[in-house]
C-alpha cells in the first residue's frame, strides 16, 4: 500500500497550492479531461481503467451481454452501449471540449460516426500526455475513506491476476452512466413469450428481419434504432410515455407507428398499449435508458443512488460531507456534455489545489436540500434531478468558477439546433440540420 501521501511542497508561485495524489476512475472522455485538469494544476494523477482501451462509451464493442436485458447479476458486463451505425446526436460543433474543438479531419458529417469521436478523444489524450497516466486493465473494486482527519482514500483495484491497494488524497469518479440498463416495467413483462432486449445489447439490425417489433422509448436511441430496423422489420411500434405523442403512422416511414405506453403484455404474445391498440409482437426492445451505479464506492450511506438521483451532491459534483476529496464528473445529462465535463474537471482540480473555494458543508447541504425541495414543489420526479434540459445556466456557472465563458458559438449552435429538431418538430429528421451561421 502506498504511503507517500503527504502534500508535497509546490513551486514558489503556487505557495498555497498543495500538490495532491489523485485517483481518477475511468479513462473515458470525463476521466481524460479530469486527468488533464489535475495535471495542469500540478497534482499527481493515476487514472484507473478497467478495460484495455481508452475512450469509454466511444470505444465500440461488438460484443453483447449474455442476458439481452442485462438483468442477470452474474453476466459479464460490456461497458459500451454503442450500436454499429451510431452517429452523434449533437452536431460536431458541440462535441469539442471548451478549449479543444472537435476534429475537422476524418468523417466530415455534421453528426459524425462514433469512430470519429474516438479518434478525437485519442488525439486529445496523446496531445496532453495523458496515456502514460492510465493504468489499463485495472478495475477499481473499492474506494473508501480510511482516515477522515488526513483525508486518505483507499483505492483497491484488480486485474485478472492481481489486486492492489493504494492510498490517495482525493478520488474523482468518472466511471460513466450508460452501461447498466433500466428496463421498462409493465404488467405481464416476465411471462411475455417473445424476445426482450435492451438497447445496451443492440448492435446491428439483422436479427430484426421480418419481425414485429415494439420499441419502448422516446430518446435518441429509440428514434435511431426504430429507423434503422424499419428497413428490415415487418412493423415497428414505438411506445412512448410522452403525453405529446399522437397515435399515428410516421410520415417518413410506411411501417413505424407511434403509440402510448404499454399497459400490459399477454402470454399469447400480445402487447396492449394504454391507447387501446393491441399488437402481436415478436420482440420488445427497451430503449429506456440507464442507471447510475458505483459498486466500488463505500461511503456508509453518505452518497446514495435513489430513483435516478445521486445524492446529495453539491452542483452535481461534491458530496458535502466528503468533498472536495471525493467528486463526481459527468453526472448531469441533456446538456453539452463535453463542455460540461471540461468545466467540471477544471473546477474540481482548482478546488483541490485551493485556487477555488467550496462553501461550508452546511451551506452546501442547504443548497442541495433547496434544490430537492423546489423539485418536490414543482412535482418534478426524482429521476430528473440531473437532467439539465439543455439550459446553459449550469455551464455558465461552472465556466465562471474557472475563469472561462461558454462560447457564443456554442449558444448559437445549441439554440438553432434545438429549434430545428424540437420546436420545429423535426426530431425524426434532426440529422438533416446543417449549421447556417
Ligand atoms: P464513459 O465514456 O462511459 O467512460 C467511463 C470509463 O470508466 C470507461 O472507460 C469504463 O471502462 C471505465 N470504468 C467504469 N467503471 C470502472 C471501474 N470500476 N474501474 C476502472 N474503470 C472503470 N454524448 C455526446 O456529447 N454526444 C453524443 O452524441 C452522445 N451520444 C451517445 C450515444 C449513446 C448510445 C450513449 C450511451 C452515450 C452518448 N453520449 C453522447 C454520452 C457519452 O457517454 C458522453 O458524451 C461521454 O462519452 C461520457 O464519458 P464518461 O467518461 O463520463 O463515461
Amino acid at each position: 500500500m502506498g504511503s507517500d501521501l503527504a502534500a508535497t511542497p509546490t513551486a514558489p508561485d503556487h505557495i498555497t497550492a498543495p500538490q495532491l495524489k489523485v485517483a481518477v476512475i475511468g479513462a473515458g472522455a470525463s476521466g481524460l479531461v479530469t486527468a488533464r485538469a489535475l495535471k495542469t494544476e500540478g497534482h499527481r494523477v493515476v487514472v484507473y481503467e478497467k478495460s484495455e482501451r481508452l475512450g469509454g462509451t466511444w470505444a465500440y464493442d461488438p460484443r453483447v451481454e449474455s442476458d439481452p436485458l442485462s438483468l442477470d447479476p452474474d453476466r459479464e458486463i460490456v461497458h459500451s452501449s454503442l450500436y454499429r451505425s451510431l452517429r452523434t446526436n449533437l452536431p460536431r460543433q458541440l462535441m469539442g471540449f471548451s478549449d479543444y474543438p472537435f476534429s475537422t479531419d476524418g468523417d466530415p458529417r455534421t453528426f459524425p460516426g462514433h469512430r470519429e469521436v474516438l479518434r478525437f478523444i485519442n488525439k486529445f489524450a496523446t496531445e496532453f500526455g495523458l496515456v502514460e497516466l492510465i493504468r489499463f486493465d485495472a478495475e477499481v473494486v473499492r474506494v473508501e475513506r480510511v482516515d477522515s482527519r488526513n483525508d486518505q482514500w483507499l483505492v483497491e483495484s484488480r486485474n485478472r491476476e492481481t489486486s492492489s491497494n493504494e492510498l490517495f488524497n482525493a478520488v474523482v469518479v468518472c466511471n460513466g452512466h450508460y452501461t447498466i440498463p433500466k428496463v421498462a416495467d409493465f404488467r405481464g413483462r416476465e411471462k411475455w413469450p417473445g424476445q426482450q432486449i435492451h438497447s445496451h445489447n443492440y448492435r446491428v439490425p439483422d436479427p430484426f428481419e421480418n419481425q414485429v417489433v415494439v420499441v419502448i422509448g422516446d430518446g435518441p436511441s429509440a428514434l435511431d434504432i426504430s429507423l434503422e430496423i424499419s428497413d428490415v422489420a415487418k412493423q415497428v411500434y414505438l411506445s412512448s410515455r410522452s403525453p405529446k405523442v399522437k397515435v399515428a403512422k410516421l410520415d417518413c416511414r410506411d411501417n413505424i407507428w407511434q403509440h402510448s405506453k404499454i399497459d400490459h403484455a399477454n402470454e399469447n404474445g400480445e402487447v396492449v398499449f394504454e391507447d387501446g391498440a393491441v399488437v402481436h409482437a415478436d420482440i420488445i426492445l427497451h430503449c429506456t435508458g440507464f442507471m447510475y451505479s458505483f459498486p466500488f464506492l463505500k461511503t456508509e450511506g453518505i452518497v446514495t443512488v435513489e430513483e435516478g438521483r445521486v445524492g446529495p451532491l453539491y452542483k452535481h459534483i461534491f458530496p458535502p460531507k466528503l468533498g472536495p476529496n471525493l467528486s463526481f464528473i459527468a453526472i448531469p445529462y441533456m446538456t453539452v456534455v463535453t463542455q460540461m465535463i471540461d468545466f467540471q474537471a477544471k473546477w474540481v482540480a482548482r478546488v483541490l489545489s485551493g485556487k477555488a473555494w467550496l462553501p461550508s458543508e452546511e451551506e452546501m447541504e442547504t443548497e442541495v436540500r433547496q434544490h430537492y425541495q423546489l423539485m418536490d414543489e414543482k412535482g418534478t420526479p426524482k429521476h430528473y434531478t440531473h437532467a439539465l434540459q439543455f439550459e446553459l445556466d449550469y455551464l455558465d456557472w461552472l465556466a465562471n468558477q474557472v475563469g472561462e465563458r461558454v462560447h457564443e458559438t456554442t449558444r448559437l449552435f445549441l439554440k438553432r439546433y434545438m429549434k430545428f429538431a424540437f420546436e420545429g418538430g423535426n426530431k425524426w429528421r434532426h440529422r438533416e440540420w446543417e449549421p447556417n451561421l
